[in-house]
């Protein structure tokens, strides 16, 4: 008995301990939750404190980003330069040789003249957003002919290594620890004898919007896309990506990255599906490679055609690779860029035609068919939104409140923060937090830490056990840095 009663009073001794480091914890992190708040407020109409504050906070990962958008101006014109390749003196046009015409001079030309850092300032505000003075040239236009001008700096060897590089010492000095990247369409040269007249089928079954008439087109597009060696198309790539993922050792303790194959949607029906099969095929058959993508402008002429086809394309390929998932371009649209009735179905479209996993921009969600529905349904089937502020400002020319973003909060629609084209639009991820917190007042230092986790929850990062260490890791990252923070604010 009195041996019972030394464990019962050790175990209270045990247990009122334990309560008692408990309440001390909980209060210890009240306490710091409420100075993190307190200080955070403080400092949300300081630009730069904020910037001093989001440079430091660990920001997970970056889901919606263009490998080559992200890659700065200076890079590409440094591997020009280097080719000694040729510009146009007048429309800054690129080339690896000189067509006929006097127009035309090599960079070592330029160079000897003196003449090469004025071209190279010119080359950068042809290839970004730098100096862009709003009006002499529509900003959706400034945006996207920059990618047509990478094409030149694009192909040569080591040319990926400089990027890819260039992107992780970005992300590490920003204290950025993921990135998944839409990196590319896959050429295959083998599917180039595919029969062209199924475009005339297809465009048949859009213009009806004949579900029954695409799939059987489709059906007999793929057995021929299957027969044509699309599968090796993807081998290769796929062995060649993940050879220079390792010999460049991109990932390591503090930084993983991840691939989506993507298709460009301004290309004639036969040409965006064979794409999108191999970047299927590619994306089933990788660890590295986590998804798919649709890209270019959604308001281009052929986008808008096709549509409805593109999404009927990935619900097909769903089927065919059940287990590849697929974030899409939706609703990157404003009112003026085309007809309104036309503002009301693309998000609607990805998400229940298409069954996409996390919707890009999604900025015209508030003129969407029966949004509130769709965002209930968005919420509900965890669809991430991934948020571009800066992306969005510039080339729709949508910011503040004119922004959906306050709708997708307000459904509970799981939120990313992302940087779209860094590069192109001078950026970073840090600029994106920044927007976001003088902008929309409400969003809580909580709420944003919750998008930070969101990052590694919602990204296509197909081993769980890669996205635990990402979450582990983010846990002492804000640990660490909270604690910072509150003996900066207490030193004053
Ligand atoms: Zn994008």
């Amino acid at each position: 008995m009195p041996v019972c009663k030394v464990l019962y009073l050790g175990n209270t001794i045990d247990y009122m301990k334990q309560l008692l480091s408990i309440l001390f914890s909980v209060s210890s992190f009240t306490l710091s939750a409420q100075t993190i708040d307190k200080y955070f407020e403080s400092i949300r109409k300081n630009e730069a404190e904020l910037t001093a504050f989001f440079q430091q906070m660990p920001k997970g990962g970056d889901l919606h980003n263009h490998f080559s958008g992200s890659i700065y101006a200076e890079t590409y014109i440094n591997y020009v330069v280097d080719k000694d390749y040729v510009i146009n003196e007048n429309t800054l046009e690129v080339r690896t040789a000189a067509p006929d015409g006097d127009e035309w001079a090599h960079f070592s030309k330029l160079d000897k003249e003196g003449t090469l850092p004025a071209y190279k300032q010119k080359l950068i505000q042809k290839w970004s957003v730098k100096d862009y003075n709003g009006i002499s040239y529509p900003s959706d236009k400034q945006f996207f002919e920059t990618f047509g001008a990478f094409n030149i700096a694009n192909k040569g060897a080591g040319r990926l290594d400089t990027g890819l590089l260039e992107l992780k010492r970005r992300a590490l000095t920003e204290n950025v620890t993921y990135i998944e990247t839409m990196f590319t369409s896959i050429p295959c040269g083998s599917l180039n004898k595919i029969d062209t007249s199924y475009n005339h089928l297809l465009e048949t079954a859009q213009t009806k919007r004949d579900e029954a008439l695409a799939i059987k087109q489709l059906d007999k597009l793929y057995k021929l896309i299957e027969d044509n060696n699309a599968g090796s198309c993807a081998t290769v790539f796929n062995e060649e990506l993940t050879a220079t993922h390792h010999r460049l050792k991109i990932d390591d303790s503090v930084f993983t990255m991840r691939y989506q194959n993507y298709v460009v949607r301004v290309v004639p029906p036969v040409d965006v599906f064979k794409s999108l099969v191999v970047a299927f095929e590619s994306a089933n058959s990788c660890p590295l490679i986590v998804g798919v993508n649709i890209v270019a402008p959604e308001d281009n002429e052929i986008s808008m055609r096709d549509y409805w086809l593109h999404m009927e394309m990935f619900k097909y390929c769903h089927k065919k690779y059940p287990k590849v998932k697929y974030a899409m371009h939706a609703g990157e649209l404003a009112l003026g860029m085309v007809k309104p009735e036309d503002l009301t179905w693309h998000i609607n479209a990805a998400v229940h035609i298409a069954g996409a996993n996390r919707i890009g921009h999604g900025v015209d969600m508030a003129y969407e068919h029966k949004s509130y529905e769709l965002l209930r349904y968005m919420a509900k089937n965890n669809i991430a939104i991934e948020i571009n502020l800066y992306s969005n400002e510039f080339i729709l020319k949508v910011k503040n409140d004119a922004h959906p973003l306050s709708l997708y909060r307000k459904f509970h629609v799981p939120i990313t923060i992302n940087t779209d084209d860094a590069g192109v639009l001078r950026s970073n991820l840090t600029h994106q937090y920044v927007l976001l917190a003088e902008r929309y007042k409400d969003v809580s230092y909580e709420e944003i830490k919750q998008y930070v986790y969101n990052s590694v929850d919602y990204s296509f990062i197909k081993e769980e056990s890669i996205k635990d260490k990402l979450k582990a890791q983010l846990d002492a990252r804000f640990s660490r840095f909270e604690r910072e923070v509150i003996n900066a604010y207490s030193a004053h």
